[in-house]
């Protein structure tokens, strides 16, 4: 007997039909003599239409309040789960957020789980009953209702199985694994059989959304075995799991388009120490995280420019930020563009191998593609690029790197 978290994402969810589909897979599990909890997402399209009623509530709403909506997609589904399971002669019983408790920080609508609760859980165990779970809900605490930020079922889904020690978390989607680059964008892209974490948390970072970031970050920390499935065949999935002798060593192991954020450029920028804390710090004040960043070298009269890029959503807060700040600053025009990509490449052989680099400038070049900014890490290269070569460049790198499989490999279940 093992003991099991299965969490089901958004189209897995979208619809009775779907949502008997999913009881069988835990019946299956259940049958099969293991202890299960299921973390389940709001249907697909959902949450985004409850983001999108409170911004038409007000463009400013109570980041408090905004949770309180977003959080009812995960009530729905977790309780129809729970029903559907148990027409189908499974015991089963749904325990909201604040009834488990996933307890978090107060950072509302992007808050962090600090402590998971399990004695309810373990005991409806005991008496041989599924839970069912509601993703992405927390609670702070003075009890007011947290969500996780975007794809955070994820992450309560590691969170719980971590908790309750599970042996594993099964993470069920719409693909049926984690693949060398998004399957949507290129067909030939391939299933990789097992990932490290190392490389996992790197590509959710940089942007590929199979799995959440934080989730990744946790089942690193925690040791925890997290398989990615689709919900719609019994493909063999992808393990996370520490390096080990068994994986294909690969240079890259794949590459990511994120269209999540926009650029920023601060002209005619003092050159003299201190002017960058300057531009930083107050976006940082604001909660606003920057991600890349270029100083150009001072030109003549002894201003530079300064180019970034800010999560899409945080462009006019970051615009608004700068303009206050403009005379602390002393910068002498703001240029904002989101029309633009960021094309990531990710491998852990990127330590021990030169030129990943020099390749990704070639192939971008061949094609005409031109580079706003770079950065680098040491298992990762980024660059921006103007969003219209976004899928241009993905396949092009994906061609680069040697990840093409044969085309028959592409289909996908979704
Ligand atoms: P869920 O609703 O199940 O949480 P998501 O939409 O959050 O599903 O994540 C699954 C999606 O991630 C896939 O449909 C796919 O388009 C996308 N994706 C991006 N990069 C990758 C990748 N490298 N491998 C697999 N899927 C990826
Ligand atoms: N429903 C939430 C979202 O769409 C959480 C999730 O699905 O992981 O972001
Ligand atoms: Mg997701």
């Amino acid at each position: 007997m093992a003991r099991i978290v299965m969490k089901f994402g958004g189209t897995s969810m979208a619809g009775t039909e779907r949502i008997r589909n999913v009881a069988a897979r835990v019946k299956r599990e259940v049958d099969a003599g293991n202890q299960v909890a299921v973390v389940v997402s709001a249907m697909a399209g959902e949450t985004d239409r409850l983001v999108g009623y409170c911004r038409e509530a007000s463009p400013l709403a109570d980041p408090a309040e905004y949770d309180v909506v977003v959080a009812a997609g995960e009530q729905i589904t977790a309780g129809l789960l729970a029903i559907t399971l148990q027409s189908a002669g499974v015991k089963a019983r749904s325990w909201l957020g604040w009834q488990v408790p996933f307890r978090t920080t107060a950072a509302h609508s992007v808050a962090r789980i600090e402590d998971v609760g399990t004695d309810a859980i373990l005991a409806g165990m005991a008496r041989g009953e599924v839970a069912v779970v509601p993703g992405f809900q927390g609670l702070t605490d003075d009890n007011r209702v947290t969500t996780l930020g975007r794809g955070g079922s994820d992450t309560s889904a590691v969170a719980l199985a971590a908790a309750l020690k599970a042996d594993r978390c099964d993470i069920y989607t719409d693909v049926d694994g984690v693949y060398t680059t998004d399957p949507r964008i290129v067909p030939r892209a391939r299933k990789l059989s097992r990932i490290t974490y190392e490389e996992m948390l790197e590509l959710a970072s940089v942007g590929a959304k199979v799995l959440q970031t934080r989730s990744v970050e946790l089942a690193m920390k925690e040791k925890m075995v997290v398989q990615v499935l689709s919900s719609f065949s019994d493909a063999p999935g992808t393990l996370v799991v520490d390096e080990d002798d068994e994986m294909e060593r690969m240079i890259v192991v794949g590459v990511v388009a994120d269209r999540g954020e926009a650029k920023v450029t601060l002209v005619g920028v003092p050159d003299v120490p201190g002017v960058v804390a300057g531009i930083f710090g107050p976006l940082a004040d604001a909660n606003i995280n920057v991600d890349m960043i270029v100083q150009n070298i001072a030109k003549g009269e002894g201003t530079t420019d300064v180019t970034f890029t800010v999560p899409r959503a945080q462009l006019p807060a970051s615009l608004a930020v700068l303009e206050t700040a403009q005379a602390g600053i002393g910068f002498k025009q703001l240029i904002s563009d989101d029309d633009v990509a960021k094309i990531s490449v990710v491998g852990v052989g990127m330590k021990s191998h030169a030129g990943v680099a020099a390749t990704m400038f070639r192939a971008l070049a061949s094609r005409g593609i031109n580079i706003q900014a770079i950065t680098t890490s040491e298992i990762k290269v980024s660059v921006l690029i103007p969003q219209d070569y976004v899928e241009l460049a993905v396949r092009v790198l994906h061609t680069a790197y040697g990840l093409d499989g044969p085309a028959a490999d592409a289909e996908t279940e979704a």
